[in-house]
């Protein structure tokens, strides 16, 4: 169960939603990279994730406010592949 602080902050509570659904994963060799996994429906499952946590004032998250933030992080992450790994292989070939 996430605590409130948790679900209060939408972009917290977007990215827990993302990671837990597998749409998105962590570059095992870079932690910090965030990595779009493209499966569509992991990135629904996240939506209806995220709508159904409850705020601390009883209500949810609307709809346009979940869509930017999942589109805004899914955006920011590298799509597909780690470009930190993929620089390394193309140094190295
Ligand atoms: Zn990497």
């Amino acid at each position: 169960m996430l605590d409130a602080s948790y679900n209060d902050n939408l972009q917290k509570l977007v990215c827990f939603a993302l990671f837990t659904t597998h749409a998105t994963t962590l570059c095992p060799f870079h932690p910090e990279v965030t990595i779009r996994v493209g499966d569509a429906a992991a990135e629904t499952h996240a939506y209806y994730r995220a709508k159904n946590v409850i705020k601390s004032d009883g209500t949810s998250w609307d709809h346009e406010e979940l869509m930017d933030e999942i589109a805004r992080q899914l955006t920011d992450a590298a799509d597909g592949v780690c470009p930190r790994c993929a620089n390394l292989q193309h140094f190295h070939a």
